[in-house]
């Protein structure tokens, strides 16, 4: 299987080597030129085996050009037992008639980002061995919180690999700043940029797509790479988590085989979305994919009106990982819907770097009502969902509770009563201030973060996990904070060129 470029079709390059370069060089992302079916005996047959014999069995069906040897080896290091809190690695719990939250953050930094990041270190250097041999790769981040410390996890004395995450000052919670700042490892750097997540990420975009900088880091033995949700190494494994979740739907008798589902997720970047829509393709009865977003909600603005608008305010709420207004991986959806036309991409983004928007025409807006539905609340929803999750029985996260949210009042104007699977995307220790203030209706300001870490602990008594519990006898590695004008600087610092 060959993967193309969503601006020029021209291009075509193996899984590989898709992987090791992250974005293509006309800015494009790469996507699969053909969707791999899976068919009902598939779905019978992975239902029977755990989630590393399902990984291997679907990754292999998009990494061709990886041996079986290879891809054992890279699942097999990535959800060895003991790297995430559940055997089933990402379980299903039940929260009401129908409802199915999938649980993605059981893994080491707690959010649903180490179901990808867990395995992109293994694909990543893998692929480079096939295509690159002896390059160190630079893998830099953009994080509004939860990749950046699921990526330093996941690299962090990789031999062959180096890191550097930025992330917005203000624009992430104290618990993934520590997270972040307190990383091990002698390959990893962190740093804070003034300014918000999009700002970060068009620095690094500039950055990756500078030829200057690329000349440079080349004449010193060294490529970069991206661990951002831009590279298909990122997607592939999450497609993965979407069919398992149908599997143990089945395996448990929930559902018979074939029957519909619909799938909910709180959406920022709009990655986790996708592969749930890779995943519809390939065949699995998904229904409806519902988007779920905070205040931001540029994207239930386009699925419903067809208009993507960045021109809007910015809001910092308390869902970070969903504070976006460009989400980059829409495009992929775009070139998928558009018949690969990457003329229309490219026109479509073009409009969007110069003007800050674009509308789609009829043809796409039918085939996005097809298949999506959207939904958006805000801080003070989404506080009034995690009380009344956590009076039902389940305590849940601020984005959780965005897709929560999202799904009742989605069924509660439809009347669609298909079983449906919410993507669960972090533990809420990781941002017990707000589940705390939610929980109790009181603003735990006279608290630091740790007690209310013990005070969520004492009023709930659900466990928070051991990797947040000790981060307080920590202390910051990294403390620096830069302009996005300095941002290519500070990584020439971080590598010694
Ligand atoms: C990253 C993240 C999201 C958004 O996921 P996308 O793939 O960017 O849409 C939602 N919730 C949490 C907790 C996250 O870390």
């Amino acid at each position: 299987m060959l993967y193309t470029s969503t601006r020029d079709k021209s291009v075509h390059v193996s899984a590989a080597q898709a992987i090791a370069r992250g974005i293509s060089a006309d800015g494009g992302l790469y996507v699969p030129e053909e969707i791999p079916g899976i068919s009902k005996e598939f779905l019978q047959e992975l239902s029977a085996l755990n989630y590393i014999s399902r990984a291997k069995k679907i990754l292999s069906l998009y990494l061709t050009d990886f041996t079986p040897e290879e891809i054992d080896f890279c699942v097999n290091g990535a959800y060895a037992p003991g790297k995430f809190s559940s055997e089933k690695v990402s379980p299903l719990h039940t929260i009401a008639d129908g409802a199915h939250v999938l649980e993605l953050w059981r893994g080491p930094t707690c959010a649903f980002k180490d179901m990808a990041l867990q395995l992109l270190p293994y694909l990543l250097t893998t692929a480079a061995k096939k295509t690159v041999a002896d390059k160190t790769i630079v893998i830099l981040v953009a994080t509004s919180g939860d990749t950046g410390k699921a990526a330093l996890a996941g690299f962090c004395d990789v031999p062959g690999t180096k890191i550097m995450v930025f992330y917005p000052n203000d624009g992430v919670s104290p618990m993934q700043k520590l997270q972040m700042t307190t990383q091990e490892g002698d390959n990893v750097c962190v740093c804070a940029i003034n300014g918000n997540f999009d700002d970060a990420q068009n620095g690094v975009k500039a950055i990756f797509t500078d030829p200057d900088v690329a000349k440079k880091l080349d004449a010193h033995g060294m490529m970069f790479s991206s661990a951002n949700s831009i590279n298909w190494g990122r997607l592939v494994p999450q497609i993965v988590y979407y069919i398992s979740a149908y599997c143990d739907l089945i395996a448990d008798g929930t559902i018979k085989n074939g029957d519909e589902i619909n799938i909910v997720v709180p959406t920022g970047n709009f990655g986790n979305i996708l592969a749930a829509y890779y995943a519809r393709m390939m065949g699995v009865p998904v229904k409806t994919l519902l988007c779920a977003s905070n205040a931001n909600n540029v994207l239930t603005e386009f699925l419903t009106d067809g208009v993507y608008d960045r021109n809007r305010p910015f809001y910092t709420t308390t869902s970070p990982s969903m504070d976006i207004l460009i989400s980059s991986n829409l495009e992929r959806l775009l070139f998928h819907l558009a018949g690969d036309d990457d003329t229309r991409v490219r026109d479509w983004m073009a409009q969007l770097k110069e003007t800050g928007r674009y509308t789609v025409e009829e043809d796409i807006l039918t085939k996005l009502h097809a298949q999506f539905a959207a939904g958006c609340c805000d801080d003070t929803a989404t506080k009034a969902t995690i009380a009344k999750t956590w009076r039902d029985g389940y305590l849940c996260d601020t984005h959780t509770a965005v897709a929560v949210n999202v799904y009742e009042a989605y069924t509660a104007k439809t009347g669609d009563k298909t079983p449906t699977v919410i993507a669960s995307t972090a533990n809420p220790y990781k941002f017990s201030k707000a589940v705390l203030e939610a929980v109790t209706g009181k603003e735990p300001n006279d608290l630091n973060e740790f007690e209310q870490v013990d005070r969520l602990i004492e009023v709930t008594g659900v466990p928070c996990p051991p990797q947040l519990a000790t981060l307080k006898e920590k202390t910051p590695r990294f403390t620096d904070c830069c302009n996005r004008a300095d941002m290519a600087q500070k990584v020439y610092d971080m590598l010694g060129i």
